[in-house]
């Protein structure tokens, strides 16, 4: 899969920042109520942990666990993560190349349940969204240089005359045969690539874990990317919509469990004397995607949230709106080059501006 950012901080999950602190000198009567309910405040408290993955940090949060199932559930969230970093990646040597590499050679290969999902996630979402969402196009972004942490990469567009032979091949997640866990690619040029998709299953994977653990207030937030589950307190989870020219656009309250995913044009790009080419690729045509700054897109789970919002972006200004209705999608906010805010009445109740935003209120027509 693709990077997640190009951070490089030290591995430091466990830095946790407890709101309460306890105090006690001597035990009178008045100190031992106190303890029984800084005891019972204990249990209240947020958790916190920073987890170093896939060159980015996460952050988790918890509210309401003890400080054992914290320390659990942290650990083996780290070890969840390591796991994808390993299987996913589109191209560090690991399951995922493998796959890639027996495609290219016509021959079968075996996944895991985890890749199966995201590859029939990935079928279903291309086919919903015109094919503009393509995790196949694994070629077609190293061909860019986009199989790269280093950002931004430099130097001129690849030749149009490659960009028409990869094309030529059509690669589509569906020329991708699946059998329990055995895969086959009729076409040799389906490569795979995850880096639209992976990091909204992983924080689904990361929820779904928790709620193991038994624990039922939780956020995993990949760098604004997130999901979240039950409250903070007596509050809901407040986050962040991210503003492609830097700080936020404003504040969303999450309701009990929902993933916001924000594609953007503007972190990883290539870049030579007369412009910047976006690491988004439209791939019917090959080439970056430009009219969209970015696309923020809340919905139940972290991973259609993440390729929805990849689809939206190649969607474009005007194309948006269908590829949403298609994909049921009722709360998009997109952002353009000049800063202006186009979204749907759904997204317009949720989001409380921090500044004077120019908006367009655009109803895409679903109604259920
Ligand atoms: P962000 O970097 O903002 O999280 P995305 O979630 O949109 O962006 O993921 C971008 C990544 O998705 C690219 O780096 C590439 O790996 C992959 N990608 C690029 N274009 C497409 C596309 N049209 N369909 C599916 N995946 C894509
Ligand atoms: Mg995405």
């Amino acid at each position: 899969m693709n990077n997640w950012g190009q951070s490089k901080n030290p591995r430091n999950w466990g830095r946790r920042k407890p709101h309460h602190r306890r105090g006690v000198f001597t035990l009178t009567p008045i100190i031992v109520i106190c303890l029984v309910l800084l005891a019972a405040c204990h249990r209240n408290q947020e958790q916190n942990a920073e987890l170093f993955v896939f060159g980015t940090i996460v952050e988790i949060k918890l509210w309401g666990a003890s400080q054992e199932q914290s320390d659990d559930a942290f650990a083996q969230l780290q070890q969840m993560f390591n796991g994808m970093h390993r299987d996913w990646h589109a191209w560090e040597p690991g399951r995922l190349t493998d796959i890639n590499k027996a495609f290219a050679n016509g021959l079968p290969a075996t996944a895991d349940a985890d890749i199966v999902a995201m590859i029939r996630s990935s079928q279903e979402i291309e086919q919903r969204s015109g094919g503009r969402f393509n995790a196949a196009i694994g070629a077609l972004i190293r061909l860019w240089g986009f199989h790269t942490s280093d950002y931004p990469v430099i130097g001129p567009p690849p030749d149009q005359s490659r960009i028409d032979e990869l094309l030529s091949h059509q690669p589509s997640s569906q020329d991708i045969h699946i059998d329990g866990l055995q895969l086959s690619s009729e076409n040799p040029y389906v490569q795979l690539d995850f880096g639209g998709i992976a990091k909204g299953y992983a924080v689904d994977l990361a929820i779904e874990r928790l709620r193991e653990l038994g624990i039922g207030n939780a956020i995993v937030n990949a760098g604004g990317d997130l999901r979240a589950m039950g409250h903070h307190g007596d509050r809901p989870w407040n986050v962040a919509v991210r503003n492609p020219g830097g700080g936020i656009i404003g504040a969303v309250q999450v309701r009990d469990d929902e993933a916001l995913f924000t594609s953007g044009n503007y972190e990883r790009f290539r870049q030579d004397q007369l412009k910047r080419y976006p690491h988004i690729l439209d791939p019917r045509s090959g080439w970056p995607v430009e009219d969209v700054a970015s696309v923020t897109v809340i919905a139940s789970e972290g991973m259609l949230a993440d390729a929805a919002a990849t689809a939206l972006v190649v969607a474009g200004l005007n194309g948006w709106p269908a590829v949403a209705r298609e994909l049921d999608l009722k709360q998009v906010l997109v952002v353009d080059e000049s800063g202006t805010v186009y979204l749907t009445p759904e997204m317009e109740r949720r989001v409380q501006y921090s500044g004077d935003v120019k908006r367009v209120i655009v109803d895409i027509g679903i109604r259920r």
